[in-house]
């Protein structure tokens, strides 16, 4: 992967992301956003596999807009899409110490359910 791949997608993404005067509005449309591209991802997936209609084009179209959504959230809280790249990689490696999966690794309890913590 090229230096500052990351970096370089986040400012581009930036340049192709419209302005918002109120934060709250942005990051809601962010937010909703990427949850409607993951659906579309679903929705192509269903179709292939659930209607014999290929739609794998689809799919992978939709996981990149996801990515820019992702892009679009960490430009709006300031994060490094490099550094949500590591955290992700070694929280995995903990989870799997092994290198490679297992159902009992995945079914360790170490997970955060973030829709029911509360501060
Ligand atoms: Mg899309």
């Amino acid at each position: 992967m090229e230096k500052d791949f990351f970096k370089n997608y986040q400012e581009f993404c930036k340049s192709v992301t419209k302005k918002y005067e109120d934060p709250e509005k942005e990051i809601m449309t962010w937010g909703l956003g990427i949850s409607g591209e993951a659906g579309d991802v679903a929705g192509c997936i269903k179709k292939t596999y659930s209607h014999n209609n290929d739609q794998k084009p689809g799919i992978r179209e939709n996981l990149g807009d996801t990515l820019w959504y992702i892009a679009a959230i960490c430009n709006f809280y300031g994060w490094d899409m490099q550094d949500l790249f590591n955290e992700n990689v070694d929280k995995l490696k903990k989870r799997y110490s092994s290198g490679v999966f297992t159902e009992k690794d995945a079914g360790k309890r170490d997970r955060i359910d973030w829709n029911e913590k509360t501060n």
